[in-house]
């Protein structure tokens, strides 16, 4: 058993820390709006009022919250890095883009505490399930040590190497991923304005190569117009921002173009819907189906 705290109780963060918690370790949370964060008293998490309070004597402290900005504020300027105690390992899970993460790990180097670069992939459900897959760098020897608390949460785990390369992976597989949902809006919306019902396309292609599970899945939600957040746009269009800065020099269109669409969308009002939701960046939401 582990002492475990969870910063950031979130669509990602409660789940993490409830699957924690069923695995027999010892689980504090704290999240900002500490209301959301109430609930999981009921599964025998403890509720911190701060998040110094959440980390004052554990071995291991997640962070699972918005953006580098936010991870910054919580662990830096609030002083939660400075209440882990000696020896104590930061598994960093936000998904905060390879700058900031190099930035905490050269600040971690000046402390007792160990680094772990460890972006999650999987969403909502995932998360509920424990199925998470774990994307770890960082010092060897931290690799073993993390091995109790990745098994309560994720399916598997990627150890990499040093800081800052499961970020990298992380942002690859997202722009696959991301480009992929725009691909899918897209391609349902053409299907339409050429007088297409999009189920004739998904069963065009289904259990060909050219199939996948993900058309499935999100074009579920844009038949039916319905988009409950496991992934909100208003992060993916953050994380298509994190790829184009980690790219630098090297040009990528159709991440530029991707990331004109989810802007597009959150414009239009979508941020807090799932990201399948970039749909709305090409269709008006009430395009008829013409035909089959
Ligand atoms: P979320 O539901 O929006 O939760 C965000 C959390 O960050 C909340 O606890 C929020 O607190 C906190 N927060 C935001 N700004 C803060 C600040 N300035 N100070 C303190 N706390 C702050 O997001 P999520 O879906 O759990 O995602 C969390 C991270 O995991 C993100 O980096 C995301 O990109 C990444 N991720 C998400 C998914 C997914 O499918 N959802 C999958 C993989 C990775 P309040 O409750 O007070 O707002």
């Amino acid at each position: 058993m582990a002492h475990v705290a969870v910063l950031g109780t979130g669509i990602m963060g409660a789940p993490m820390a409830r699957n924690l918690v069923r695995a027999g370790h010892d689980v504090r949370v704290w999240n900002r709006t500490v209301g959301k964060a109430e609930s999981l008293a009921e599964d025998g998490v403890t509720v911190a009022r701060t998040a110094q309070e959440a980390v004052a004597g554990v071995e291991f402290v997640i962070t699972m919250l918005t953006d580098a900005q936010a991870v910054e504020q919580v662990m830096v300027e609030d002083g939660a890095l400075d209440a882990l105690p000696d020896g104590a390992l930061w598994i960093q899970s936000s998904t905060i883009g390879v700058a900031a993460t190099e930035r905490l790990a050269r600040l971690t180097e000046e402390r007792r505490v160990v680094f772990v670069d460890a972006p999650v992939l999987g969403t909502k459900k995932p998360a509920e399930d424990g199925e998470l897959v774990m994307l770890a760098s960082g010092p060897e020897d931290a690799r073993e040590a993390c091995e109790p608390v990745f098994a309560a949460i994720a399916r598997h785990s990627v150890w990499l190497g040093e800081a800052g390369l499961s970020t990298r992976l992380k942002l690859v597989v997202n722009s696959w991923i991301l480009c992929t949902v725009e691909n899918i809006a897209e391609t349902f919306v053409l299907a339409r304005t050429l007088g297409l019902d999009p189920r004739r396309f998904l069963e065009a292609i289904a259990g060909g190569g050219m199939d996948m599970p993900y058309a499935h899945l999100k074009g579920e939600a844009i038949l039916n117009e319905d988009f409950p957040a496991s992934f909100p746009l208003r992060l993916a269009r953050k994380d298509v921002a994190l790829i184009l800065e980690a790219a630098s020099e090297l040009d990528l269109p159709l991440v530029r173009a991707t990331l004109g669409q989810f802007d597009r969308a959150l414009q239009l009002g979508h941020g807090d819907e799932d990201m399948s939701a970039v749909y709305y960046a090409s269709a008006a939401p009430t395009a008829p189906v013409t035909g089959a």
